[in-house]
């Protein structure tokens, strides 16, 4: 679960990690007012964009500015602004909130993030002195100037550690200590809430050698929600996909993709097979659907539902093994919410397992038309037959 990036500020206070003065806005008064609660010295404040995606900087959603009018300016053209960055798609996203800081006056600009690593199995942490806007840029044509450091996850982040990722990000002398309270304070947000990652980017350096996080990203792991009550309640429904929302209420496990074929499989693993070998025939999954092992008529009406909502889907593809959830059981569901929701799209079958007869019964007695197949390279030649363009 993403959350915003005034939201992971008031984190990282929490937690005692620094980060500048500043609060949330919805319209340009607002911004407005809380710039004149942050009465800089000097007069500058940013105006930053609030969507769940990065890249803001260069997609014209952070702005410096050196007056109050400038606030109301900038607050004005950003909000309700629909922001095209390279994490958004090319359709973009709709502002609805700005962050107004107090400017900050930047000697450098670093990185630092926290990551879990599957091959180690433990979290990591990345820092670079090249960080700011380039950092993919940065990862993919000078790797070698991105440290990691792997932390064990019995004994936690080392201070050792701490101090050889601020020497290497050269860090100043009178920041070092600000500097390795905030890296020891990244870990524990990290590993307390239940993070997937944490980055900051950039964190600065200023000009009188302070240090802190002038960004914040914080994405949570989802299943470790039901510990968190505090951080659910930072969920905003707004930046998430509608489909996959509406399934989340119903403990279905979708994902919304790019293609045009509708999955409906029990068992993530299932759900997987089928969707490379639906790409090896030419097709392209719409989703990843995984209704779960015991999967009852409401849940597997529900997922039809949702499935066919996705305007993208031309073709509909159930493919079910009959264990917990019985191929009888199954069968029944689908005709039930078939004739329910009027399904009018081609539909493709594969069933196997407990009771697959009287599952192919069940669905030859009911009159809704679909395809069925044995093996699943057949089901998936058969999808891509049905598909106005396959792709190639
Ligand atoms: P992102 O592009 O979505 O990652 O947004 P960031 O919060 O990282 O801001 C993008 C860039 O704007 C930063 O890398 C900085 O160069 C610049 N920026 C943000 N805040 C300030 C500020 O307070 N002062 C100055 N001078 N630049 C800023
Ligand atoms: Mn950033």
């Amino acid at each position: 679960m993403k959350i915003h990036e005034y939201q992971a500020k008031e984190l990282f206070r929490k937690y005692n990690i620094p980060v500048p003065d500043g609060q949330v806005a919805f319209n340009a008064d607002e911004a407005v007012q809380v710039a004149q609660i942050l009465k800089t010295k000097d007069n500058r404040y940013v105006v930053k964009a609030q969507i769940h995606a990065g890249g803001r900087g260069k997609g014209g959603g952070v702005k410096v500015v050196d007056s109050l009018d400038g606030v109301r300016e900038a607050a004005k053209q950003i909000i309700g602004m629909q922001l095209i960055t390279h994490q958004t798609g090319p359709e973009g996203k709709k502002v609805k909130s700005v962050l107004v800081e107090e400017a900050s006056s930047i000697a450098r600009e670093l990185y630092i993030s926290i990551v879990l690593d599957r091959a180690t199995a433990r979290p990591v942490i990345m820092a670079s002195q090249d960080g700011g806007m380039d950092i993919e840029e940065v990862a993919e044509k000078t790797p070698e100037r991105i440290i990691k450091e792997f932390i064990h996850p019995v004994i936690g982040l080392q201070a050792y550690q701490a101090r050889k990722i601020a020497y290497a990000l050269d860090i100043p002398q009178e920041g070092m200590k600000d500097a390795l309270k905030l890296i020891m304070n990244l870990y524990k947000v990290f590993m307390e809430a239940d993070c997937a990652m944490v980055e900051i980017n950039p964190l600065v350096v200023t000009t009188d050698n302070r240090v802190f996080a002038l960004d914040a990203k914080v994405d949570f792991d989802s299943n470790a929600l039901f510990r968190h009550a505090d951080i659910v309640s930072y969920r905003d429904l707004d930046e998430e996909d509608p489909l996959e929302v509406e399934a989340s209420r119903y403990n279905l496990n979708y994902i919304k993709l790019e293609g045009n074929v509708g999955c409906l499989v029990n068992g993530a693993g299932l759900a997987m097979a089928t969707m490379d070998i639906i790409k090896q025939y030419g097709a392209a999954p719409a989703n990843f659907l995984d209704v779960g092992g015991s999967a009852t008529d409401e849940a597997l009406e529900n997922a039809f539902r949702i499935l066919l909502s996705d305007e993208t889907v031309e073709v509909v593809f159930i493919n079910i093994f009959g264990g917990i959830l019985r191929c009888d059981k199954l069968a029944e569901g689908v005709v039930k919410a078939a004739r329910k929701l009027e399904m009018r799209l081609p539909l493709v079958i594969r069933m196997k397992g407990t009771n697959v007869d009287q599952g192919k019964q069940i669905l030859a007695d009911s009159g809704i038309q679909y395809a069925v197949e044995e093996t699943l390279e057949a089901a998936a030649s058969k999808v891509a037959s049905f598909l106005k363009q396959p792709v190639a």
